[in-house]
């Protein structure tokens, strides 16, 4: 369902990404490992039309983002994405931030809207907080919050940056249930982390990225319990 080949991408005369190559099956958990700087971020925002890439292809659910004529608006539609940060929208409430992308972007009637969010809100755990501004909620909360409006929009598949490193330990747990659980019903995703128990347990494919290349990527019995690159055994020799 994504599908990336050959992709290049440089700020400048900084080259980030030297050919990348990946795909991402339907209902697949890639996740994606490797030192700050090496390109993940990046990665993720070519898959996500955040970045527009110097070379190579990038096709996600059927549309070839880097063709000038694909429409880019619905290609988007298939993507959701969770970032490090929880970027709700501060003034609205829990129920508008699930609803209103809903309404103004796929033309949802009102109640169809809250339905959807309601049921997403359930999923996530917080269906009693509909009411609550973001600012009233814990960091957790919120991502989980965060996670359930990228549902609401029913992508295709669901990419996540480091969606935990900026919380309190105490509240990962909860936030990674909610991504282990989402894998488990067959959501596509595709989740740069550092959590390697999550990566080993939930992943079916892990990549190990450095210095803008994979340098690894195998199921993860091989590539975090079983390196064969001398860079994967360092960097998970750190991480572990
Ligand atoms: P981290 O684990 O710290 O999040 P990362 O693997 O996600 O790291 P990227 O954020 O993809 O790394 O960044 C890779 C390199 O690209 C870094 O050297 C970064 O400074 C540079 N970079 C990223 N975005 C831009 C930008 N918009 N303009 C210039 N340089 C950038
Ligand atoms: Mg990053």
């Amino acid at each position: 369902i994504v599908e990336i080949t050959g992709l290049h991408k440089a700020f400048g005369m900084l080259e980030v990404l030297k050919g990348i190559d990946m795909r991402v099956e339907r209902g697949e958990v890639v996740c994606i490992i490797g030192p700050s700087g090496s390109g993940k971020s990046t990665l993720l925002r070519c898959v996500n039309v955040l970045e527009e890439p110097n070379a190579g292809s990038v096709v996600v659910n059927g549309y070839e983002l880097t063709d000038p004529d694909v429409d880019i608006d619905r290609a988007r539609r298939s993507i959701g994405m969770v970032f490090q940060g929880f970027n709700l929208f501060g003034h609205l409430s829990v129920l508008d931030n699930l609803t209103v992308a809903q309404r103004k972007v796929l033309k949802r009637d009102a109640t169809e809207a809250e339905r959807i969010a309601r049921e997403n809100l359930d999923k996530v755990g917080l269906a009693e907080k509909a009411g609550s501004m973001p600012e009233q909620l814990s960091g957790g909360q919120q991502q989980r919050v965060a996670i359930a409006r990228a549902l609401s929009m029913q992508p295709a598949v669901m990419l996540f940056d480091e969606p935990t490193s900026a919380l309190d330990p105490e509240l990962v747990g909860d936030v990674l249930g909610v991504m282990r659980q989402l894998a488990d019903e067959g959501m596509t995703m595709l989740v740069v982390t550092h959590e390697m128990q999550f990566a080993r347990e939930v992943a079916d494919k892990v990549l190990f990225m450095d210095g803008g290349v994979i340098v690894e990527s195998g199921p993860p019995s091989k590539v975090i319990a079983d390196p064969a690159e001398e860079r994967t055994k360092t960097f998970l020799s750190r991480v572990l």
